[in-house]
């Protein structure tokens, strides 16, 4: 039984590893781990920022059992927002109530929309925009003054193709605050080192994969021969023949471009702001989460999400670089202070939740035996896609194909 994997994310490896009796060999054109990838500055830090939370069972069920439970960290962050330049602290009741873009009453829906959206069947409101949907349930101030730059941080540009149902089903897992701020998990060190353990043993080929052949049920890889294929990559990505014999739902899917700073000096206390009216949505300070010791500088990155064919997205990294510097200073940074950016950018980084999306979600069998398919746009991954989804998501698909061939 031969076994092709297309990608070395975690999706990728962790389906490998449930798979590792048989031997699969994985296909990956980039650096393993994908988006958990990392960049060497004599210390390791992902080029895009990561953390986990309490309630990811299946990636902490997978950090036990590779040894490295006694890395995990716990911390409660802090959270704010940046409006008009001004950062607003948003994680103690004291805080909300000095909030002063909102009014009380406004806060107190707010409460209550959230405290509401736990067990609330989210599936209902699939076709329905999210700007719709909230100004239609919260009103026209809250949309403007409160989701509308969550929204704009998180989708870029295609933040009004996002549906409602979306927003409720996110807003139920994010609900989950301490009275503090919020409870993240990291890995001390940082996540190569479960990359490093997934990949262990596993036959990793470093090739693209453009084509894949199909013929009288095998599949044919840079010519080699395969019973069955696990698909882990971006759907956009998938050989365009393939692609029409599983006549797959059209899923668009959002960029991501971090710039990473290493700094001499902090910007703030926070661990994450959103901010508005800027070229990126959020500013985060990986140092306000773990601690700056452990790297002996401050880490900051900076995000946005965009599409892939918007202007932002085609710009080449240096000139990135001085956009996001030159908007970093906009928003108070002292340049000088600045030590070293690195600019990272993501194609596919992750689907659009757009109106109509969960009637898309792909299943991991497709219409060709032995052809699956299972990433970020898999079940696990709605919500919101997320290292959890990603590892999940790889053990069920593994668990199909299993069941599919006979195979224990
Ligand atoms: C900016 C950002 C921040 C994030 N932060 C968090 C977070 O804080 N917490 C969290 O839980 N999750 C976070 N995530 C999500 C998390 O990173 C992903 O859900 C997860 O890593 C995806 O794994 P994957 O294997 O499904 O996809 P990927 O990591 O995208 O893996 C796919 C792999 O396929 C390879 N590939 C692509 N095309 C080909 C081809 N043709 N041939 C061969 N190989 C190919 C790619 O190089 C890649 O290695 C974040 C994502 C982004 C973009």
């Amino acid at each position: 039984m031969k076994i092709a994997i297309v990608g070395a994310g975690l999706t990728g490896l962790s389906c490998a590893m449930e798979l590792r009796d048989y031997n699969p060999t994985i296909f990956e054109c980039c650096d393993v781990g994908g988006l958990l990838s990392y960049c060497d500055r004599g210390y390791r830090i992902e080029k895009f920022y990561h953390h986990f939370f309490r309630w990811d069972e299946d990636l902490l069920d997978l950090i036990k059992r590779l040894g490295l439970s006694s890395r995990v960290v716990w911390k409660v962050t802090r959270t704010g927002f940046m409006i008009n330049g001004k950062v607003h602290p948003l994680n103690t009741p004291i805080e909300i109530l000095r909030y002063p873009h909102l009014s009380l009453f406004d806060k107190l829906k707010l409460a209550i929309f959230t405290l509401k959206s736990r067990g609330r069947d989210y599936t209902f409101y699939d076709d329905v925009g999210v700007l719709d949907g909230i100004r239609d349930e919260l009103g026209e101030r809250l949309l403007n003054n409160f989701f509308m730059p969550l929204l704009k941080a998180k989708f870029g540009e295609n933040y009004d193709k996002v549906s409602y149902a979306w927003l409720l089903a996110r807003v139920a897992i994010r609900s989950n605050r301490k009275l503090r701020g919020e409870e993240l998990g990291y890995l001390k060190g940082g996540f190569w080192q479960l990359v490093e353990r997934m990949a262990e043993g596993v036959e990793v080929i470093k090739k693209r994969v453009d084509n894949v052949g199909y013929l009288n049920g095998k599949f044919y890889i840079r010519g080699t021969e395969f019973d069955a294929v696990v698909w882990t990559a971006p759907l956009p990505l998938l050989d365009k023949k393939i692609a029409e014999m599983l006549e797959l739902p059209k899923i668009n899917y959002q960029s991501s471009i971090c710039a990473l700073l290493g700094c001499k000096e902090s910007f703030s206390d926070l661990y994450w702001i959103n901010v508005d009216n800027a070229i990126f949505g959020a500013i985060i300070e990986h140092t306000n989460f773990m601690p700056f010791e452990d790297y002996g500088e401050h880490l900051i990155y900076l995000a946005s999400y965009t599409t892939p064919e918007g202007d932002l997205f085609k710009m080449s990294e240096r000139d990135l670089a001085n956009l996001y510097l030159k908007e970093f200073e906009r928003l108070g940074m002292d340049r000088r202070k600045v030590r070293w950016i690195k600019v990272f950018k993501a194609r596919y980084s992750a689907p659009i939740y757009e109106t109509g999306y969960l009637k898309k979600i792909v299943p991991y069998r497709t219409k060709l035996k032995g052809f699956y398919l299972a990433g970020m746009f898999s079940k696990p991954n709605y919500p919101e896609r997320s290292m959890n989804g990603s590892v999940k998501a790889g053990i069920e698909v593994a668990r199909v194909l299993k069941e599919d061939f006979g195979l224990s």
